[in-house]
């Protein structure tokens, strides 16, 4: 039998029997009745997190660096969208230490992450040791989208593949650098396959080109939520392989290894640009925090590349670890506009999970500064006291606090150089500064002593031992 329908009467206290439907809209709205001052919007979308690294470029190399040499407009055009941070630095002067960092808001010290992982898919040492839990892994509990493109170059065994640390999504290799084009497979490293959600894909253009094709299609993909995108390019590093059509427009570089490596630079402009235009398209520029950074200073093999700085690829110098630094989020960051107190490559965690609206872990000691504050001006604060290098096992090593940076060379006297005045390190002051010298090596040491012996030897197993020149080469195989 049927029941028929008969309204539940309710009285609550004294007060008068209301129909019930309309008690429980007054009750709804009580219970989400705002606070005085607060409004009935909904909160802002979250925004959308685009970190774009580069490999090796150098810090003159850019069209916003100041280059005449090597047109780069959608860089160029992204510094004007937003800020430039003129004291950029990473945490090392090569690759995977400075992507270890990034990647888990911790100085790659911390875990011993000190060189290039040796490329073995069978050695669970070489890699990014699995006990850190890195920024997209953090993400995807915020609701993000997580995606991965390019170089990976954090260890090659299948636990600390891409999708299992916290990528959803990835498309790109797993070593430490690789050919544009026709590579040939099991002939090493360099030649492994491009994966898509770790399954094999054919290439037919250049492998630069393609990223940015990917990372557009990545963007309009998850246009309806928020996503987070590491888009890694291996460009400019080597082998420098250009495309013919790309290299006929640097016939004014003499040097034709340099040509090349610039050739490089403009068609990672041109994926840039397409990332770029993919964000317009999907109206979604509006709402993309975009970082961009290159992952340590230039080489030595092509040219001068870090100009005014001293060193390159592999120092402690400037020309190691200052690198071109933006940050971009209209509305948000001012556009056209520059920031010169130090930040760094490890900032990008804290700034990302803020923005996110995620939690700071607080389970081990993160050096990661939520930059955005200082930034947009809410904080006048430098974001830093102190920012520290060290390479291997404290070869070399440095500290920067305020105007002042203290460079330690093993087996030699403490340097001392006011960056403020000499941005090219020319100048030691050490004589003339005993205070200031014993201050900062006294934080050196004290920065140093709780760190761990490296995790894994890597590539350090093939290292000549280091000079200790300003012009001194890579202490690592260019990779
Ligand atoms: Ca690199």
């Amino acid at each position: 039998m049927q029941a028929k329908y008969e309204p539940m009467q309710m009285t609550i206290g004294r007060a008068p029997t209301l129909p019930p439907l309309s008690l429980y809209f007054i009750l709804i709205l009580a219970w989400f009745r705002p606070a005085a001052g607060a409004s009935l919007q909904a909160p802002p979308p979250k925004p959308n997190i685009l970190l774009i690294v580069s490999d090796d470029q150098g810090y003159a190399d850019a069209g916003f660096q100041g280059s005449k040499e090597i047109p780069t407009p959608n860089l160029d055009r992204l510094a004007k969208s937003g800020m430039h941070c003129t004291s950029g630095y990473v945490t090392h002067p090569f690759c995977s230490p400075t992507r270890a960092a990034l990647l888990t808001g911790r100085y790659q010290q911390r875990f011993g992450h000190v060189y290039n992982p040796f490329y073995d898919p069978a050695d669970a040492r070489e890699g990014l040791p699995l006990g850190e839990k890195l920024l997209p892994e953090h993400l995807r509990g915020a609701g993000y989208a997580t995606g991965w493109m390019g170089k990976w170059h954090l260890g090659a065994t299948p636990e600390h593949a891409p999708e299992h640390r916290g990528f959803e999504e990835g498309f790109g290799f797993i070593g430490g650098g690789h050919h544009y084009f026709n590579w040939k497979p099991g002939k090493g490293e360099y030649n492994l396959p491009i994966l898509r959600n770790g399954q094999e894909v054919e290439v037919p253009e250049h492998y630069t080109t393609r990223l940015g094709v990917e990372a557009a299609n990545f963007e309009k993909r998850h246009a309806d939520h928020p996503w987070f995108l590491y888009l890694a390019f291996n460009a400019p590093h080597m082998p420098h392989q250009p495309t013919p059509e790309r290299i006929a427009r640097f016939s004014h570089i003499q040097n034709r290894q340099r040509a090349r490596y610039a050739a490089q630079i403009s068609l990672m402009d041109d994926a840039i640009g397409e990332v770029l235009a993919a964000l317009d398209a999907s109206h979604q520029r509006e709402r993309t925090l975009i970082f961009f950074f290159t992952d340590n200073g230039g080489p030595v093999n092509v040219g001068a590349v870090n100009t005014p700085l001293r060193g390159s690829k592999g120092d402690v110098f400037e020309g190691g670890i200052r690198v071109p630094y933006l940050v971009s989020w209209p509305g948000r960051i001012p556009a056209g506009s520059t920031y010169v107190q130090p930040v760094s490559s490890v900032d990008v965690f804290a700034t990302a999970l803020a923005v996110a609206g995620a939690r700071m872990p607080t389970d081990k000691v993160y050096d990661s500064v939520n930059l955005l504050p200082h930034l947009n001006g809410e904080n006048m604060s430098a974001p830093h006291e102190r920012l520290f290098w060290r390479t291997g096992t404290g070869q070399l090593a440095a500290v920067r606090q305020g105007d002042w940076k203290l460079v330690r060379q093993e087996n030699k006297p403490d340097e001392l150089y006011n960056l403020a005045t000499d941005i090219s390190e020319t100048k030691n002051l050490a004589g003339a500064n005993p205070e200031k010298i014993h201050q900062l090596s006294l934080a050196l040491d004290t920065w140093q002593k709780p760190l761990p012996p490296p995790a894994f030897i890597g590539t350090s197993r093939n290292e000549k031992p280091a000079t200790t020149t300003a012009t001194r080469p890579p202490t690592t195989p260019a990779r």
